[in-house]
């Protein structure tokens, strides 16, 4: 028998409950409508926001950045130095945050597993909202902290967890996405600061879903609050709206100087290569020079948001462009992304455990690459599909 014979029951069971993630081949730049498998089909799955991901200011920034640096950083920071275009990048996203400092990580994902094992130990307490992302979770894994999990957006309950639990604490840190991007929810970020404040815990925030889409110009969720110089640490993803790809963290001088000493996928893992080092510097140029591109977002979220729940669609509670289809059961989610694509409509329905069971979903993302016959096509398809399944009547 096989030594893998086990996996085969688990890929066996993913099957049979609808769990199963289907790859699709993709042969286009991603933009309003891209090649998958083989067929023009339009794209309702991507977080390429604001269409950077094929925006000709940040390929032709990439270009140029092969030109000067090459296509690799040669190792890691510590050992083969940084390359400028490094600095220059993490220079700008400090500006662009309104943050004293910036160190600049391969993926979102890496800069969560680097920050918050850094910073805490054994002896502290990580308050995690219930609803985090999975590279939070991890990071607190490989912290050797406790974590209490706070129900999802619940101040409440983070203050009375906090009270019961902070005499066992040296330190404690609370941590929350910015943008749930699953819901499209947002963090009560003014009262979770309020909560810190009192009791003297650090905050941060992942502002992934967030950047690029909230505040001013992109800036995120701690200018949309204004609340620049209250929140202590922000991690960052260059892989959303910015386009391309890679993390960051912005926080005070001397967590990033630490950081750069402690933070173990900065130590142990090549940086950032300099093709994404430029495209990202001129995402954030562009966003610097205009707020175009956000304001085409909102307002194509806003139309297929409204369009969609006319036909009578139950799109959750979403405060921003993430617009879930909420349909329940995994087996149903999966037929209708299914069925989307046989019309030509790319839209991932997403299941256990990426959302609880029994809250199945087909997250649409829209982005300002769409025009409004893109939407309502989109539209179109959907209601076809939800009308086929008695989802709409
Ligand atoms: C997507 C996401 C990440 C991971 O970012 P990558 O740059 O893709 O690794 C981290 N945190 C949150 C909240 C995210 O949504």
């Amino acid at each position: 028998m096989s030594k893998f014979a086990f996996l085969e029951e688990e890929i066996k069971a993913l099957h049979e409950q609808g769990l199963y993630n289907v790859i699709r081949t993709i042969e286009s730049p991603q933009g309003a409508w891209f090649v998958a498998d083989g067929k023009k089909v339009l794209n309702l799955c991507s977080n390429n926001y604001l269409g950077f991901a094929d925006h000709p200011r940040l390929k032709e920034a990439a270009k140029k950045a092969i030109d000067e640096y090459g296509v690799g950083p040669g190792a890691v920071r510590t050992i083969a130095g940084t390359q400028k275009i490094n600095l220059e990048l993490e220079k700008k996203l400090a500006e662009f945050k309104h943050a004293p400092a910036c160190i600049v990580f391969q993926a979102g994902f890496t800069a969560n597993l680097a920050v918050i094992p850094a910073i805490t130990g054994q002896e502290d307490l990580i308050f995690s909202d219930e609803l985090n992302h999975a590279s939070i979770i991890d990071g607190c894994r490989l912290s050797k902290a406790e974590v209490v999990r706070y129900a999802h957006n619940d101040v409440k309950d983070l203050r009375d967890k906090i009270v019961e639990n902070k005499d066992r604490a040296r330190r404690m840190l609370i941590i929350t996405d910015g943008v749930f991007s699953m819901d499209g929810d947002i963090a009560p970020l003014p009262q979770i600061v309020e909560v810190a404040d009192e009791f003297g815990a650090i905050v941060m925030v992942d502002d992934a879903h967030g950047e690029g889409v909230l505040g001013e110009s992109g800036r995120g969720i701690v200018n949309h609050f204004k609340l620049e110089g209250k929140v202590d640490i922000e991690v960052g993803t260059l892989s959303k709206a910015f386009g391309v790809a890679g993390g960051f963290v912005t926080g005070p001088e001397i967590l990033i100087e630490f950081l750069k000493q402690r933070g173990r996928p900065f130590l142990f893992s090549t940086g950032l290569p300099p093709a994404e080092t430029g495209a990202a510097i001129a995402a954030v140029d562009v966003l610097l020079e205009s707020d175009e591109l956000v304001k085409k977002l909102w307002s194509n979220a806003d139309y297929f948001k409204a369009e969609m729940k006319a036909a009578g669609f139950d799109t959750g509670h979403s405060e921003t462009p993430i617009t879930p289809i909420m349909l329940g059961d995994a087996k149903l989610a999966s037929e209708f992304s299914k069925r989307l694509f046989e019309k030509n409509v790319f839209a991932q329905s997403i299941s256990y455990p990426t959302v609880p069971r029994g809250k199945a979903r087909i997250r649409c993302m829209i982005s300002a690459a769409h025009e409004k016959d893109d939407l309502d096509y989109g539209v179109e398809k959907f209601v076809e599909v939800g009308k086929e399944l008695g989802v709409i009547k």
